[in-house]
């Protein structure tokens, strides 16, 4: 085995994987080659049968293919098993593939301890119900939270989510209730195609926390908007991308890196909107 590492994907060029993960290994110290490997569904598996061949160690799997790198790999850890979807791929060294879902410890790490966030006993509203939402509704859920309703386009089509737990509230964007949400997780992909979902503004206070999954410029709008209905703390997913790429980093190479500065480097280098004052609870 080498230490060759990709993230394949589909769009693939804006990913700053590579990037976290080669600052990664300068602060500890390891010798690493990481790149970005756009496939389709046709190819996906072939790919990554392509890759491992050739010795490669590891991969993430990013939109759209966690579900299929779940199906891909021999055995999963628990997280991964709760999400049915993996966003990273590990060989170990029998061959056998492992597939474990980072997404949800490193959006739960960025809230937690970079932004201050207390989780337990706090009121969630997550919109959307894609993949993403698979992989950090477990790891909200051991956080504590009180309850969460997710607001969706078609609640129906959300249903499995419901099976897997069955204390959320599953609403359509019109009929999430007249409460106050201590925190609110935008988790479509609608930034990406230049949209805003359709979050009435009735659900934002000043106090509300407002959390994109989606990070950089394309998470600016919804921001933007957010802050014009009173939200005063509005944060991008750049902090959770790199949590959950340090996850990654720590099942291949078994050494946690350390996060704020990766984080502070990449706030830097991309232009986005993590303007808000820090969050203290
Ligand atoms: P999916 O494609 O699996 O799901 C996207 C979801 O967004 C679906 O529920 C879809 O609803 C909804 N959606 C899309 N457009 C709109 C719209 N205009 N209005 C309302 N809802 C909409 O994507 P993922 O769950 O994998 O990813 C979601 C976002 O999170 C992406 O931007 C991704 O980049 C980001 N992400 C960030 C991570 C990080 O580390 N920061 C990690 C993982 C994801 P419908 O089914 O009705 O179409």
């Amino acid at each position: 085995m080498n230490n060759d590492f990709i993230v394949i994907g589909n769009p693939i060029e804006h990913s700053l994987s590579p990037r976290i993960h080669q600052l990664f290994a300068e602060q500890c110290g390891i010798s690493l080659r990481y790149e970005k490997k756009l496939s389709d569904h046709e190819h996906f598996e072939s790919d990554l049968r392509l890759f491992l061949n050739s010795g490669g160690r590891g991969l993430n799997v990013t939109v759209p293919f966690k579900v299929m790198a779940y199906q891909f790999a021999d055995d999963h850890t628990e997280r991964a098993e709760i999400a049915g979807a993996c966003n990273t791929l590990m060989r170990r060294e029998n061959g056998e593939i492992l597939g474990d879902n980072t997404d949800g410890i490193g959006l739960v790490r960025d809230l937690q301890q970079r932004l201050e966030f207390q989780l337990k006993g706090a009121r969630v509203l997550i919109l959307g119900a894609g993949g993403a939402v698979r992989g950090i509704l477990g790891p909200l859920f051991d956080s504590k939270i009180n309850y969460c309703t997710i607001a969706t386009r078609e609640p129906q089509k959300a249903q499995g989510l419901k099976d897997l737990f069955p204390v959320l509230n599953l609403v359509e964007y019109r009929q999430i209730p007249e409460e106050s949400f201590d925190l609110i997780i935008n988790a479509t992909s609608a930034g990406l195609s230049n949209e805003l979902p359709p979050l009435p503004p009735r659900c934002i206070q000043e106090q509300t926390v407002i959390y994109d999954l989606t990070y950089g410029p394309k998470a600016e709008p919804f921001l933007i908007w957010c802050r014009e209905q009173g939200a005063k703390y509005c944060y991008d997913g750049i902090g959770m991308l790199v949590e959950q790429a340090a996850a990654s980093f720590l099942l291949w190479h078994g050494v946690l890196p350390k996060t704020a500065e990766v984080i502070e480097t990449l706030l830097k280098e991309i232009t986005c909107t993590n303007t808000s004052p820090a969050f203290k609870k």
